[in-house]
C-alpha cells in the first residue's frame, strides 16, 4: 500500500457507525433445557463436559471450532455448556440504540486479514459492510487544530480524487517518509501474525502466550513500548506525537507507551480495507453458538470454580452446581470476583476503561474556534495532554445538515457540563463505561493459558498481547487445540498433528 492510499484509508477507519444492531438476545441460540444442574455432592460427570465461562468471540469460537470441524478435526465426545451472565451474547461486540438507530458500541472494525472472522462471516452467510468513512480528519490540541484535512462534499469522482490527493500531499508534506516507515512496521507485524493461519499440520499447539508469540516472532514487540519500537524504526517525533498518538488513543484509549505489539495492532486497525458485519458484529458470536451444539445458559453467572481431583464444580448465582472435566474461562478475570478453590494465581492486570458516549445532536463550533459546524472535521482526534477531556469525537451518521449522531471516546466520564460546552444541541446522550482492554504495560507479563496445570484454561491470557475480536479467536483456536491434545485420548482423535510448544519454544509432544 502506498503512503497515499494509507492516508486516504486511514480516514475510513475513523468513522465506524454501524447501520443496525440488536437490543435483545440474537435469534435464540439454544438454551440448555436438558443441562440438568447437579445438586451437591455432585457425582463425577458421566460424560466429558467442557464448560466455557463465557467469552463471546472466544467461547463461540471454541464451540465453533468443534461444530464446523474446520480443519477436519475429530468429533469429540462430551457436551459443551456455555454460561453468559447477561441476557444477550456478544460481550464487547455490542450495539447501542440512540434515537431509534443502532450503532456498534464496542468492537466495531475488522481488518481485511482477520481470517477467522472472515471465515465465520462467510460460513454464517453474514453480510460484510464498509465502516462509514470520515470525510475529514483533524488533530485537536485543546486550543487549535494542528492538522485538518480539507473537505469538499462532492459526488463528482474527479473532485473526490483531487481532494484525496491534496489531503495526501498535505500529510506527506507534514510527516514525510516517516509515514512509509510506519506502514512498513505495521505490515511486518501483520505478516508475522499470519503464521497463526498456517496449516495445523505444521503449526504447534502452545501451552503459553509467550511460546505462541515467540513462534510467530512477535514476543519482542511485547517487551518494548510502541514509542521505543518506532524510535528504533526511525519515525519522526512529530508523527509519533500526532498521528500515531491519535490512533492509539482512538483504538486503545492509551498513549504510545503501550507495547509495540498492541501499538502495531492499533495502527493496523486504521489502515485500508476495514470491514464490519452488516447488522452488528455480535452476530458472529450468536451465529457460531446457534450452529454449534453448545448448550447456552443465559443469563447465568458463574461465581465459583472448585477442583475436586477429577472434575471441576462450577457454582452459579442461580444456585446451580455443574460438574465438568474441562473448564475454559474466556473473559478477562481482572474485574471479576470468581472464587477459585484451590486459589489460582494470575499476574495483576489493570483494564483500561473507555467511556463511549453517544450523542444525537450538533457540536458547538465555538468550542473548536469555528464559526460553523461544517468546518469541524468528521473525526476529531487528540494528542496526549492531561487537560484534554476526550480522546476522539467522530460522526457516526449525518442525518441532515444540522443533525448528527456522534461517538465520543474518553478516559473519564463526560460530565453534563462538559457535554453542554462541546455540544450546541443534545437531543439524546447514551454513556457506556467499558472495562475495555488491558492497560498495556511493556514489558508485558502474561497469565498462563493453563491456570492450574490440569484442565482449567484461560483464553484471555492472550489479551495482554493485543485485544481484538480476531486475536481472541486465534487464542481460542489454540486453547481448543490445547484441550484436544491434553485431554482427549489418542483413540478419540482422527488427526495426529497436535504437538505442543512450551513457553521456551521447545517442541513438546503431549498425549498424542
Ligand atoms: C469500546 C471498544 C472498542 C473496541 N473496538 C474494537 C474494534 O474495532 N475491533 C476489534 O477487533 N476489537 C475491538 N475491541 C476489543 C474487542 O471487543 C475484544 O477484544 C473482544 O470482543 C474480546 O472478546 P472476548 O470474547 O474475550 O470477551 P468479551 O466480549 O468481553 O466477552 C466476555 C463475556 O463473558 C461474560 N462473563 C463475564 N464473567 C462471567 C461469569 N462469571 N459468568 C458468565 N459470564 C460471564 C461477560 O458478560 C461477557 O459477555 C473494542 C473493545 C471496546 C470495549
Amino acid at each position: 500500500m502506498s503512503s497515499i492510499s494509507y492516508v486516504k484509508l486511514r480516514l475510513v477507519a475513523a468513522g465506524d457507525g454501524s447501520r443496525s444492531g440488536r437490543e435483545e438476545a440474537p435469534s435464540s441460540p439454544a438454551v440448555a433445557e436438558d443441562a440438568v444442574p447437579i445438586r451437591r455432592p455432585p457425582a463425577p460427570p458421566p460424560d466429558s463436559l467442557v464448560m466455557v465461562i463465557n467469552g463471546e468471540t472466544e467461547g463461540s469460537s471454541i464451540s465453533g471450532f468443534r461444530s464446523k470441524n474446520p480443519s477436519g478435526w475429530p468429533n469429540l465426545r462430551g457436551r459443551i455448556l456455555m454460561f453468559e451472565r447477561h441476557g444477550v451474547v456478544g460481550g464487547r461486540m455490542a450495539t447501542v440504540t440512540i434515537s431509534g438507530e443502532t450503532f456498534e458500541a464496542g468492537a466495531s472494525i475488522l481488518h481485511p486479514k482477520n481470517y477467522h472472522a472472515l471465515n465465520y462471516t462467510k460460513y454464517l452467510n453474514l453480510k460484510r459492510r464498509e465502516p462509514s468513512s470520515s470525510d475529514s480528519f483533524g488533530i485537536w490540541d485543546g486550543k487549535k487544530f494542528l492538522l485538518k484535512t480539507i473537505t469538499v462534499r462532492s459526488k463528482v469522482p474527479i473532485v473526490e480524487k483531487m481532494v484525496s490527493l491534496v489531503n495526501s500531499v498535505h500529510l506527506v508534506a507534514r510527516y514525510g517518509f516517516s509515514l512509509l516507515k510506519m506502514q512498513t512496521f505495521v505490515e511486518d507485524t501483520v505478516e508475522r501474525f499470519l503464521k497463526y493461519y498456517e496449516d495445523v499440520e505444521g503449526r504447534p499447539v502452545f501451552e503459553s502466550v509467550e511460546g505462541m508469540l515467540k513462534w510467530a516472532g512477535l514476543y519482542n514487540l511485547t517487551r518494548r513500548t510502541l514509542e521505543d519500537e518506532l524510535i528504533g524504526a526511525k519515525l519522526s517525533p512529530l508523527l509519533m506525537r500526532e498521528l500515531v498518538t491519535v490512533i492509539t488513543r482512538v483504538n486503545y484509549g492509551q498513549s504510545i507507551s503501550i507495547s509495540g505489539l498492541a501499538g502495531a495492532v492499533s495502527l493496523a486497525g486504521s489502515g485500508g480495507g476495514l470491514w464490519a458485519v452488516e447488522g452488528g458484529n455480535w452476530q458472529i458470536a450468536a451465529g457460531l453458538i446457534n450452529r454449534s451444539d453448545v448448550e447456552l445458559h443465559l443469563p447465568e453467572e458463574i461465581e465459583s470454580i472448585s477442583y475436586f481431583g477429577e472434575y471441576y464444580e462450577l457454582n452459579s448465582t442461580k444456585g446451580n452446581i455443574y460438574a465438568c472435566e474441562v473448564t475454559v474461562i474466556a473473559t478477562p478475570l481482572d474485574e471479576l470476583d470468581i472464587h477459585f478453590t484451590p486459589p489460582i494465581s494470575v499476574p495483576k492486570r489493570k483494564l483500561q476503561h473507555t467511556h463511549a458516549t453517544f450523542v444525537r445532536g450538533i457540536l458547538n463550533p465555538v468550542y473548536f474556534g469555528m464559526d460553523d459546524v461544517s468546518k469541524i472535521p468528521d473525526l476529531v482526534g487528540t494528542i496526549e495532554d492531561s487537560d484534554l477531556p476526550f480522546s476522539s469525537i467522530s460522526v457516526l451518521r449525518q442525518h441532515s445538515e444540522k443533525d448528527f449522531t456522534y461517538k465520543i471516546f474518553s478516559r473519564k466520564p463526560m460530565t453534563d457540563a462538559l457535554l453542554d460546552d462541546i455540544f450546541r444541541v443534545r437531543k439524546e446522550t447514551v454513556p457506556i463505561n467499558w472495562g475495555a482492554y488491558p492497560h498495556y504495560n511493556a514489558p508485558e507479563v502474561f497469565a498462563p493459558f493453563i491456570l492450574d496445570g490440569q484442565h482449567l484454561y484461560y483464553v484471555n491470557a492472550f489479551e495482554n498481547a493485543a485485544s481484538t475480536m480476531e486475536t481472541s479467536a486465534v487464542a481460542a483456536e489454540n486453547v481448543a487445540r490445547l484441550i484436544l491434545s491434553r485431554f482427549f485420548s489418542k483413540a478419540s482423535l482422527s488427526s495426529s498433528n497436535l504437538q505442543s510448544s512450551t513457553s521456551s519454544g521447545e517442541e513438546l509432544h503431549l498425549d498424542l
